[in-house]
């Protein structure tokens, strides 16, 4: 399996990165397979740097809060309103029980149909596992202000050039310290976990997230083989939690950035973040970019032409 990080800002998105969203693709042998651990805002645009749109086999959602589920509203214009048409099935979405009508609420649609001409929407039961093509994903419930919360333990089957792979992802949710996320990642070979909150600063706050300490804690407890920090907000130092886990974990330790890839297996870095586009940017729109970046610097309040572009004032610092 590879993991890729789409976005890791902690509760909205930062400047560098969108809120919650994790592409995990598995190969079972014939075609790999894509899915989203779940769906933040601003993920969507990031997304496709890495895939086609067309290419989700599922979207998983850990719970409803919409650092972790908005951008659904963006895939269902994206699936529903494609001029050429989606042309594939609906896109499977698991989540809590409430997930299709709180998508149908913030998108202002009758919640019939709400977003399920789009969307196959698929509830939750905790610990009853669901097989995603080479994938089962288990949930187990977790500890966090909503009337659900999972934190996914996802197994792959995979079959890569004929041979059989076992690896194991688990993926936190928000959660804080409970038995049912060690559980969840049990000999894991890569742990996502979050760390959004630090200690001495959010002590008051219980039952909301953990601190770097206690997903430290609970990778020691679980026995991972590595373990990979994220939902670090913008307000919190990746340092300071950093420093907290490498108190109480000693295996491989990482803060997750956007854009990058790793191998779950292996916890090799595979891939490196990109700016570039997908296929599905029309050409027209890509050249309009780059001769924005190129030959346009117009001044604001100023208005240039193609013909006759502004050049820098005195007070521009651009070159
Ligand atoms: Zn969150
Ligand atoms: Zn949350």
């Amino acid at each position: 399996m590879k993991l890729t990080i789409i976005g890791s800002t902690g509760s909205f998105p930062g400047p560098g990165s969108p809120a919650s969203c994790y592409l995990l693709t598995a190969h079972d042998g014939t075609r790999p397979w894509r899915v989203l651990l779940d769906f933040g805002s601003g993920s969507l645009g990031v997304l496709q740097r890495y895939m086609d749109l067309k290419d989700i086999d599922a979207v998983l959602i850990s719970h409803l809060h919409p650092d972790h589920c908005m951008d659904l509203c963006g895939l269902h214009v994206a699936v529903h309103w494609d001029p050429e048409g989606w042309g594939r099935d609906r896109v499977r979405v698991y989540g809590p029980a409430d997930t299709a009508d709180r998508m149908a609420d913030a998108y202002g649609l009758p919640r019939d149909p709400g977003m399920r001409e789009d969307f196959d929407f698929r509830d939750w039961v905790a610990y009853e596992a669901v097989t995603i093509g080479p994938l089962t994903v288990t949930p187990y419930p977790v500890v966090h202000p909503v009337d659900e919360a999972y934190a996914f333990r996802i197994e792959g089957h995979e079959i890569l050039e004929g041979r059989q792979i076992h690896s194991v992802l688990t993926y936190s949710g928000d959660t804080d310290e409970c038995p049912e996320l060690v559980e969840a990642a049990r000999d894991a070979d890569l742990f996502l976990c979050e760390a959004a909150f630090q200690e001495g600063r959010d002590d008051h706050i219980k039952g909301v997230h953990l601190t770097g300490k206690r997903a430290g804690e609970a990778a020691k407890a679980a026995a991972v083989q590595r373990l990979l920090l994220t939902h670090i907000p913008v307000w919190t130092d990746h340092t300071t939690v950093l420093e907290e886990a490498r108190a109480e974990y000693s295996g491989e330790l990482a803060v997750a950035v956007s854009g990058v890839t790793y191998g779950v297996r292996s916890g090799e870095r595979i891939g490196d973040p990109r700016t570039a586009t997908m296929s599905r940017v029309p050409e027209s729109l890509a050249r309009a970019l780059q001769e924005a970046g190129v030959r346009h610097r117009p001044i604001p309040g100023h208005r240039g032409t193609r013909e006759n572009p502004v050049q820098p004032g005195p007070h521009d610092p651009s070159p």
